[in-house]
This record gives C-alpha cells, sequence and structure tokens, in this order.
C-alpha cells in the first residue's frame, strides 16, 4: 500500500520524466469507476493540449499540474502503480487507463485492485476542497512540536487508529505508524490523553524519521508497490517491527514481535520496548 515515502519517490521520478509534456488525451482500457471527477472521454477532451507543468505530493495523492490552472491528481490506495513508458512498451499487468502525451509516450495507471482513482480539477480551488480535511504535511517546516502537540492534546483514544486518520498528520499508513510507534516506544493502544510531552516529543521525531528512512530506501515493496520506473523500492529490508514474522526477535531487545489487531490493521510491536503503561 503506498504511503508517503512511496508516493513521494513516484512523484520525484515522474517530475523529471513529465515536466513539459503535452497530453494528448486518455485512453480508457476499463474500470470507469476509477475516474472519480469526469468519465473518461470528457476527461480527456478538457487535458488535451494541456502542458505538466509540475509534480507535487499532498498527502499520499500524486498531483501533476497541468498549464490553465487544471491538475490531475491520484490516488493508489490499495495497489496503485504509475508508470511512464513509450507507447510501444510492453503493457503492464491491470493497466486500466492510459495518459498519452503527443510525443507518444504515456502515463500508465495500473491496479491489481481497482480501488485508485484519477481526479481532475479545473482550478485551484476545486483541488484545495478536495484536501481541506487533510492535516499537515509531517516533511514540512510548517509542521513543528508545538503544533503536533496542540493538536494531539485535543485528541483521546488508542494512537495506532489516530496516526492513520490522516487529520492529525498525512502520509502515514499501517506500516510507518507501526514504525513510528516501535521508533517511539509507544504501546499502539496506548491512548493519546495519556501521552506526557516527553512522550509526544518523541512520536513527532519518529514520524519523521521513519518517513524521511522510507524515502531514502525508495520506499517499501511489500507487495504490489513498484516505482515510476517499474522498480522496487528497498526499504522492506530495513523495516524495525512491521511484516516481521510472529515470534521474530526485536532487534532493539531480542523479545519476540507481537502481531495484533488494532482497527482491523495488522499491528506488529514489541512488548517490551513498547509497554503499555505510561512512560517516564
Ligand atoms: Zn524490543
Amino acid at each position: 500500500v503506498p504511503e508517503l515515502p512511496e508516493v513521494e519517490t513516484t512523484v520525484r521520478d515522474l517530475r523529471q520524466m513529465l515536466i513539459g509534456r503535452r497530453f494528448k488525451g486518455v485512453t480508457f482500457q476499463d474500470w470507469e469507476r476509477m475516474f472519480a471527477t469526469h468519465p473518461p472521454t470528457v476527461m480527456s477532451q478538457l487535458i488535451k493540449g494541456e502542458e505538466v507543468t509540475g509534480l507535487t505530493r499532498r498527502a499520499k495523492y500524486v498531483v501533476i499540474e497541468l498549464t490553465n490552472g487544471k491538475s490531475l491528481v491520484f490516488h493508489r490506495k490499495m495497489s496503485g502503480n504509475l508508470f511512464y513508458r513509450h507507447t510501444e512498451d510492453e503493457l503492464e499487468k491491470y493497466t486500466h487507463i492510459i495518459f498519452g502525451f503527443e510525443d507518444e509516450s504515456e502515463l500508465r495507471f495500473s491496479d491489481l485492485r481497482k480501488f485508485g482513482r484519477v481526479y481532475l480539477f479545473l482550478d485551484e480551488k476545486e483541488k484545495l476542497d478536495h484536501f481541506a480535511k487533510l492535516g499537515p504535511e509531517p516533511l514540512e517546516d510548517s509542521f513543528d512540536f508545538a503544533h503536533f502537540n496542540a493538536v494531539l492534546s485535543k485528541r483521546k483514544g488508542a494512537l495506532k487508529p489516530l496516526l492513520l486518520d490522516q487529520t492529525l498528520v498525512v502520509g502515514l499508513g499501517n506500516i510507518y505508524a507501526n514504525e513510528a510507534l516501535f521508533v517511539s516506544g509507544l504501546h499502539p493502544l496506548r491512548r493519546a490523553e495519556t501521552l506526557t510531552e516527553a512522550e509526544k516529543q518523541k512520536l513527532f521525531l519518529a514520524i519523521r524519521q521513519v518517513l524521511e528512512k522510507g524515502i531514502e530506501n525508495r520506499g517499501t515493496s511489500l507487495s504490489d508497490y513498484l516505482d515510476g520506473n517499474g522498480q522496487k523500492g528497498s526499504n522492506q529490508e530495513h523495516l524495525f517491527v512491521h511484516f516481521k514474522k510472529k515470534g521474530e526477535p526485536c532487534e532493539t531487545c531480542g523479545t519476540p514481535i507481537e502481531i495484533m489487531r488494532v482497527g482491523q490493521r495488522s499491528t506488529y510491536m514489541c512488548p517490551t520496548c513498547q509497554p503499555l503503561s505510561s512512560g517516564q
């Protein structure tokens, strides 16, 4: 499942390849439900002739900025991947939508599970409205501890689901939430309202640390994630707890890793490094 580091890696790759290219239109293969804002033929007409002026990321969205204030926005959900290819290159499995450029290259949206979505926003306001409920970006300077502390202090309940809900902070999914809780020494079921200031500080730093490490390693490829060139990332080789086998020893203390279900998500944790009781 692509989380912030996987989306950021894709955006950085595609930025090099897409900027300056002009869209010819959309070739729809199947599964029309992936078009979130316009039917394929309408979207095709609206992007025809528009040039790519920039690529950015917002939370787990890939944002392709176009001329005339338009933006093409992708959410990959469970298994979506974006590949930049020449029209003559063999089609990847599960390619559902193809965005063609005038120079016979193309951007392909492949998605095994078909939960991925593409949005076309016609101006800045439409785009910002769509992103209105998202929390702050964890890797930007504006995400400082004072802000994090203030928002977290108003929240109640178990930490794990809180990290996933995209209003406290964006970009964390199951993998990086598990990792951040391990690095900060906090139990996934620890209640937010019981955290000390020192623990909140640890969590704040851990979120950044695990995301930055994920980007350095070009993302985590445990199942379907591939970068813009179709290559796997390597962060799966550097995870502390996520995706360990049950009973495998914690790298820090040797205690067997436990796997529990929290909010229907597999939660990997070390019962020694992450005690449920309040810290000091
Ligand atoms: Zn441990």
